[in-house]
């Protein structure tokens, strides 16, 4: 696959009316994601800021970037919510069984938070700046369902 393809991505489980591309970035890094489970980030060239998921243009200085890094797989959890009201998941079009965790985690190397869910098997050990690592389904998919979710490891 040439570094440029583009990556479909279905609209989940359930049938629904239509599908989207992720755009040149995005199909890399879910490309990488899928191929060796490594987490990709794009790094500024004038503010040295990385991005995760890439994108085409810092948004601070307006400048292309093209500077692809490897982030995390672990890091810290930046913001996070604990999920016990149900409601209809949009990605599969079933209500997820509550509760459940969901938080913005800060990978290592990167200066922005990756939305995913976080394991609460131990509530206590749940809080902003806790370390986690991801873990992955072990069907490759190409996409954010590759992680299954990210869990406490301190
Ligand atoms: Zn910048």
């Amino acid at each position: 696959m040439a570094d440029h393809e583009h990556i479909i991505i279905e609209s989940g489980d359930k049938d629904q009316p239509f599908n989207y591309a992720i755009g040149m970035h995005g199909s890399k890094f879910f490309k990488e994601l899928k191929e060796r489970r490594v987490f990709l980030g794009i790094r500024c060239p004038k503010c040295k800021k990385v991005y995760v998921h890439p994108r085409r243009v810092c948004g601070e200085c307006f400048v292309e970037m093209n500077d692809f890094v490897e982030v995390g797989p672990k890091g810290r959890i930046g913001t996070f919510t604990i999920l016990r009201y149900a409601f209809i998941d949009p990605e599969t079009g079933e209500q997820k069984p509550v509760p459940y965790g969901y938080g913005f985690i800060k990978l290592d190397g990167a200066d922005t938070l990756f939305q995913h869910y976080i394991s609460i098997d131990d509530e206590s050990k749940v809080r902003i700046g806790a370390r986690v690592e991801p873990v992955f389904s072990e069907e490759k998919k190409g996409t954010l369902k590759d992680i299954l979710y990210f869990r406490i490891i301190d």
